[in-house]
């Protein structure tokens, strides 16, 4: 994709580089738009100049990515298909264990991420599946059923790793992450909030975990360096903002053993009274200082564990070891994308983006219109969940043997009204899940459409969401 933006050391200075025949007219009107109006018309954070890791600017890099874009800049490019070269360029302290475990790598912003682990084959023999087409069978394996199953019934560690965390301190730190989200985080430190960045116009520019972890010092889970940029563009002089992504690392612990598997590893009380859910402390496990937050993308109990790279290894290993009693396994990118969706919860960049508002897009329980001012305020106003004339919609496919993979059309009486952001199979439900924009009107639970997947209408339903646990039984507990 192009390289376009206004670069934030020498303002006034603008890009519109690496442009294709196919994205001439596109990128000129989203460049002139971004000039004149502040913001692009459409999203273009695929785009962005902003969007690559350092990792990603090395001159050896930009030489081998750019040769092999000529080779494939109008290939059919499986959407699961990671790039070749240069591989491995960035691994987590856990990947020596992950290979040794047969992980299956693909590859995103230069970080090595396992979808799925061969030492889990075994696992996969009593789970039975309908077969695939041989292109949703790409970077695909049962085994991913298995991690599921296995994440629900007893304990998975996940490597969360690839995920930006930024560090945000100094004494102007909350004042300036209130005027940034939506949230409110003005609470003790301790407490975890799911919050938005929004543009001016109230589009979603990102979802954010900010944990308070002291008066003046943030943790904040992010989407990737448009994040980073964004902040460092607003940030005044009293707010320190570090990229704390590469010497860090963190492993999720989810599953129904979870609390089994940790507490005994630590003298702090990880019941749920003593810790509660979206809450944050400082502890050890083992021999590891680490910060734990009770979070859960997959629906279940757990805790996020960080550390700092130097002890990653160590965190694995002693959960691990202590894990072995409970069937613990290592459970990877494909079997979370299923269980997520399952749950419901967005990714932001596929479900939803710069094009929508929180409303719209089920995230409107993260805006507190009356904390105060903050960016994409005044745009909200007046706007709810009933004025959204369009929704992300919950879908499930009828026929249990059919797949999708996302961003395939979506029609309501025959005619295309939407489009999938995200889909995969739901191994608990027993069918694929998938997420699609809808008018309001057919984003009715009961309503029947159609999914083209390659030139077949696949019929589905508008379903109530979340699909699984939506009384959030399994987490607070
Ligand atoms: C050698 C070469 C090979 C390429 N090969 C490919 C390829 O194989 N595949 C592919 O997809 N892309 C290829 N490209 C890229 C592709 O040509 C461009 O992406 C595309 O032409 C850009 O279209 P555009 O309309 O944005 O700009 P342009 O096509 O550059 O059009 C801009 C127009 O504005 C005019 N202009 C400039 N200033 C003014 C002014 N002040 N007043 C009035 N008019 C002005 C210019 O004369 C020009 O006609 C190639 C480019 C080059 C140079």
């Amino acid at each position: 994709m192009p390289v376009i933006g206004e670069s934030r050391e020498v303002r006034g200075f603008w890009l519109a580089e690496a442009v294709w025949v196919t994205h001439s007219a596109g990128v000129a009107r989203a460049v002139a738009e971004w000039m004149t109006d502040g913001r692009p018309g459409m999203d273009v954070h695929e785009c962005d100049l902003y969007r690559f890791e350092d990792a990603q600017r090395s001159p050896a890099y930009v030489t081998e990515r750019g040769q092999r874009n000529f080779v494939e800049v109008y290939d059919v490019i499986h959407p699961l298909q990671p790039m070749e070269q240069p591989r491995p360029l960035r691994v987590s302290p856990f990947h020596v264990r992950q290979r040794e475990l047969g992980g299956y790598f693909l590859e995103a912003a230069g970080w090595e991420r396992p979808h799925w682990y061969e030492a889990n084959a075994p696992l996969a023999e009593s789970v039975e599946l309908p077969p695939r087409d041989a292109w949703s069978a790409r970077y695909w394996s049962p085994i991913a059923a298995a991690e599921a199953r296995a994440t629900r019934e007893r304990v998975a560690l996940y490597d969360m790793t690839p995920l930006k965390r930024l560090a945000v301190s100094g004494p102007g730190a909350l004042d300036f992450l209130q005027r940034m989200t939506t949230n409110q985080l003005a609470k003790k430190p301790g407490a975890v909030t799911y919050t938005l960045l929004l543009d001016e116009t109230g589009g979603i520019r990102s979802d954010l975990t900010v944990a308070r972890l002291s008066e003046h010092h943030f943790q904040v889970g992010a989407n990737g360096g448009l994040d980073l940029d964004w902040l460092l563009r607003h940030a005044p002089d009293d707010v320190h903002i570090a990229d704390i992504t590469p010497g860090t690392c963190c492993v999720g612990v989810w599953g129904p053993l979870a609390r089994e598997l940790v507490q005994p590893l630590t003298h702090d009380d990880f019941s749920h009274e003593a810790f509660g859910y979206f809450k944050a402390r400082q502890t050890h496990i083992g021999h590891v200082p680490v910060t734990a937050m009770r979070l859960s993308y997959v629906g279940e109990l757990g805790w996020e564990l960080y550390t700092t790279a130097d002890l990653g290894l160590r965190l694995w290993d002693t959960l691990w070891e202590a894990g072995q009693r409970h069937g613990v396994i290592a459970a990877g990118r494909s079997a979370f994308n299923s269980l997520r969706l399952e749950k419901g919860y967005r990714a932001w960049g596929h479900d939803m983006t710069t094009e929508h508002d929180p409303y719209e897009a089920g995230v409107g329980f993260a805006v507190r219109m009356n904390k105060g001012d903050f960016i994409g305020r005044a745009a909200l106003e007046g706007r709810s969940e009933e004025t959204a004339a369009r929704r992300l919609t919950c879908l499930t496919l009828d026929d249990p043997a059919a797949v999708v993979m996302g961003k395939e059309p979506v029609y309501a009486d025959g005619v295309p009204a939407g489009y999938v952001t995200s889909a995969s199979y739901g191994y608990t439900v027993g069918r694929t899940v998938a997420y699609a924009w809808l008018p309001a009107a057919a984003a009715v639970p009961g309503t029947a459409v159609h999914i083209e997947y390659f030139g077949e209408k696949v019929p589905a339903t508008v379903v109530a969401e979340p699909l699984f646990d939506p009384r959030m039984a399994r987490i607070r507990r």
